[in-house]
């Protein structure tokens, strides 16, 4: 594939590419109109604790369904909307939604958010969730933002004091994605976190793989002993909630306890959870 790009004229027209050319193009009108008309839903998927099963809270994760139907993956829209510039307004609107969503929840559910790259190295990020939160009356104790290790190799100082300002009004700060990024160690001591949330690919491992779960104990021991609580993302067998539970990991996220819901689902979840959280302490 490369040896044939190389050998042939530079201008030479290459269909494939046209066509992903044409294709980016079209998904970034569509994607601008379905922000201008509001369309981009949120969805929730439950955190939960693995001590005893009750929810923690919801991760909200944008869903972007097309005049046909089909949904759009969020790793490809969030990109383009970053590229596009549009990733600001589309998560202002998200977060609008999320909010006025999870002010039905009972009080003491935490709502996550992602919060891409690009929109880190935005100084006016924090006043602008900020004025959000006042708008919808939503308090910022109960917002927890979620931040990947790539988005703070860019500029630490500038991400530590929106991070800072955020905090500075109770709102949480969370690692997402942990271990598949380039963030050093020192890096980790900096950032004021309140909880790093451990990749999926280390909970799909860690059972067939003595390293990996060798590395997934000493990441729960580095944040015992930082006082940062750990979650671990896609926890999809009742082994690894298990396994995960008695090595003392706090939260747990996974199509095992529940997948990214629309808002109307959540509170038949929530009934159905209390359910389940019950059967687990009454089996202990
Ligand atoms: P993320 O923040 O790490 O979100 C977790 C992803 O893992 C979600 O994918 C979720 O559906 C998926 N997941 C959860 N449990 C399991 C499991 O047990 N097994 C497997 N295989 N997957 C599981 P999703 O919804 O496709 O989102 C992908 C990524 O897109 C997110 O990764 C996040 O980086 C980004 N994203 C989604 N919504 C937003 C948003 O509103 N803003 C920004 N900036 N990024 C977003
Ligand atoms: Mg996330
Ligand atoms: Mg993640
Ligand atoms: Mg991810």
């Amino acid at each position: 594939e490369a040896k044939r790009r190389k050998s042939s004229v530079p201008c030479a027209y290459d269909p494939q590419m046209a066509e992903t050319l044409a294709e980016r193009l079209r998904i970034e009108t569509e994607l601008r109109d379905a922000i201008a008309n509001d369309t981009l839903m949120p969805y929730f998927q439950p955190l939960v604790r693995l001590n005893n099963r009750t929810v923690y809270g919801f991760e909200t994760l944008a869903r972007w369904q097309r005049q046909d139907g089909s949904f759009v993956p969020p790793d490809v829209f969030i990109r383009t909307a970053e590229n596009a510039g549009l990733i600001t307004d589309l998560s202002d609107k998200l977060l609008r939604k999320a909010c006025l969503a999870a002010r039905n929840w009972p009080a003491n559910l935490i709502l996550a958010f992602n919060i891409s790259p690009r929109q880190l190295s935005d100084q006016f990020l924090g006043n602008r969730l900020l004025r959000i939160l006042k708008e919808v009356d939503f308090p910022p104790q109960r917002l927890s933002i979620e931040i990947t290790e790539s988005a703070i190799i860019r500029d630490i100082g500038e991400t530590v004091r929106i991070l800072d300002q955020l905090r500075a009004v109770g709102v949480r700060i969370a690692l997402d994605d942990f271990g598949t990024g380039y963030s050093s160690l020192a890096q980790l001591a900096q950032l004021p976190l309140d909880k790093i949330k451990i990749d999926r690919q280390f909970t799909a491992n860690f059972m067939e793989n003595d390293k990996q779960s060798k590395i997934v104990r000493s990441v729960l021991e580095l944040g015992r002993v930082l006082e940062i609580s750990m979650l671990a993302e896609g926890v999809e067998t009742d082994e690894q909630y298990q396994m995960l539970r008695a090595m003392g990991c706090y939260l747990g996220q996974g199509y095992l306890f529940g997948r990214p819901m629309p808002a109307e689902a959540v509170p038949a979840y929530l009934i159905d959870s209390q359910r389940n959280s019950e059967n687990v302490s009454l089996a202990n």
